[in-house]
């Protein structure tokens, strides 16, 4: 890995151009999951190959230390670089996994977006987010999320070992599992303000996201629909459920895999 390395802003486009996509966002994969890869390369396989593009909006990975942590999610990432070969994957940062940088999405053969991306899609204009930039009254988190996406904070942080790293995220990991701090849900949601004034400068006539895990169609934007992507409830000791946004001859629609 380059020792100049900085994923907040190795994001390649904002625009992008779609003919038969597959939405999805917030799988929180955990790389040490042998389940959760093989429920994940099952989706590939039944739903993904359907489609022509697959565009992932955020939080793909439960955490994410460094492109160099390849091999610890290989059962992952080797299934999706080989559906890549004969399809198109694009990847958006989440807040769980920003630290992806453009070794990654060069090795898979994906495209790296930037939060927001524009889609031009038949004769529409997708808006494309995770969904945590337009969280703006959370302003703790929006303060965090300036620093982590820095360029000082992820050039230091990418100075420490892998190992380093890895026992860093897993640690937050288990410390936020620990605290169950309730924040105001409106605080947790997106400002529909500033999602319109976007969709308006933007041009585009359906806005798509996740992080709010709340899946659904929302018309809080007037005439723009708003489509909140499943999250992937990978619970071991559940059943899992995983859930996707495509296009039909009916119109969009949110789908569920089990
Ligand atoms: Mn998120």
């Amino acid at each position: 890995m380059s020792l100049f390395s900085c994923p907040a802003i190795e994001a390649q486009t904002n625009r992008i151009t779609l003919t038969d996509p597959c939405f999805i966002s917030d799988l929180h994969l955990s790389a040490e999951s042998a389940r959760q890869a093989d429920f994940f390369v099952r989706f590939l396989k039944e739903v993904a190959e359907r489609h022509k593009e697959l565009v992932i909006l955020g939080d793909f990975f439960d955490y994410w230390v460094g492109d160099d942590a390849w091999e610890t999610a290989a059962g992952i990432l080797n299934p999706l670089r080989d559906w890549a070969q004969k399809h198109s994957l694009y990847l958006m940062h989440g807040n769980r996994d920003f630290m992806i940088g453009k070794t990654l999405a060069d090795r898979l053969g994906a495209t790296l977006l930037r939060d927001p991306t524009v889609a031009v899609f038949s004769d529409e204009q997708l808006l494309l987010s995770h969904g945590d930039i337009w969280c703006i009254n959370d302003l703790d988190y929006q303060k965090v999320r300036r620093k982590v996406r820095s360029f000082w904070w992820q050039w230091m942080v990418l100075r420490l070992s892998l190992k380093k790293r890895l026992s860093i995220a897993q640690n937050a990991r288990s410390r936020s599992k620990e605290s169950k701090v309730k924040k105001d849900v409106t605080l947790m949601d997106i400002d529909a303000d500033t999602v319109k004034r976007e969709a308006q400068q933007f041009k585009c006539s359906v806005i798509i996201h996740g992080h709010t895990h709340r899946p659904g169609l929302y018309s809080d934007l007037d005439n723009t629909p708003r489509y909140v992507l499943p999250d992937w409830k990978l619970h071991d000791d559940e059943d899992y459920r995983g859930g996707y946004l495509i296009k039909t001859t009916s119109g969009w629609e949110i789908c569920s895999f089990r």
